[in-house]
């Protein structure tokens, strides 16, 4: 796979786990493929399967409100899921399947070369730990905290259907995604362990 069409391409016709037998159409990953920014959501929704689109359902209509606020153009992100078919009844995918479509986020992640990852939920940060070979805790023991991998910094986020689930978490969620802005700006000329310390201290 040396092109993200090429990955489409397989992700189209991939029977590698039992996903393929719930979806309609599988999802691939959408976005530039210079983006410096890549958001890893959980699966596909009912509108998303339909669609054949990531985020296009009731949670990208919040991803998208949310990002707009920020100033943060969704046609400069990649945007892209832990696995790429609609489990049966919209329950959350297994880990084997997880584990199974990891290979995919894998080689996006090397052609896109994003300088900052956002798993949003507990099936993204598996995925990414799959790729990375690295086992994060429960997203919300860590979400909002960055994280350099070296190749790439992490900002572990909710996932918008859990904000969708508790409103409450709406302001942590856009707050997350301000901090995620802000070093986004901040890349490039600041130290990276600088930009670590300033981004997990409570003053930001
Ligand atoms: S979820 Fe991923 S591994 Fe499973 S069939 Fe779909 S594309 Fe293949």
């Amino acid at each position: 796979m040396d092109s993200l069409t090429d990955i489409c391409r397989v992700i189209s016709q991939c029977r590698n786990c039992d996903l393929h037998f719930s979806r309609k159409r599988a999802v691939c990953g959408i976005g530039p493929g210079n983006a410096r920014l890549m958001i890893v959501g959980e699966a596909p929704g009912s509108s998303e399967d339909e669609k054949g689109l990531p985020f296009v359902g009731r949670s990208g209509k919040l991803l998208d409100q949310v990002l707009s606020n920020l100033n943060l153009r969704r046609e400069e992100i990649y945007i892209t899921n832990s696995v790429r078919c609609r489990p049966m009844l919209g329950k959350p995918p297994k880990l084997s399947e997880i584990r199974t479509c990891s290979g995919y986020l894998r080689r996006e992640i090397e052609l896109v070369k994003p300088s900052l990852v956002i798993p949003m939920g507990n099936s993204a940060l598996g995925s990414l730990g799959f790729v990375i070979n690295r086992k994060f805790d429960r997203v919300t023991e860590i979400v909002g905290k960055v994280i350099d991998h070296g190749e790439f910094f992490i900002c572990p986020q909710f996932h918008p259907a859990a904000i969708l689930r508790n409103p409450k978490r709406r302001e942590y969620f856009e707050e997350y995604f301000r901090k995620a802005s802000a070093l986004l700006e901040d890349l490039g000329r600041m130290p990276r362990e600088e930009i670590v310390r300033k981004y997990n201290s409570s003053r930001f």
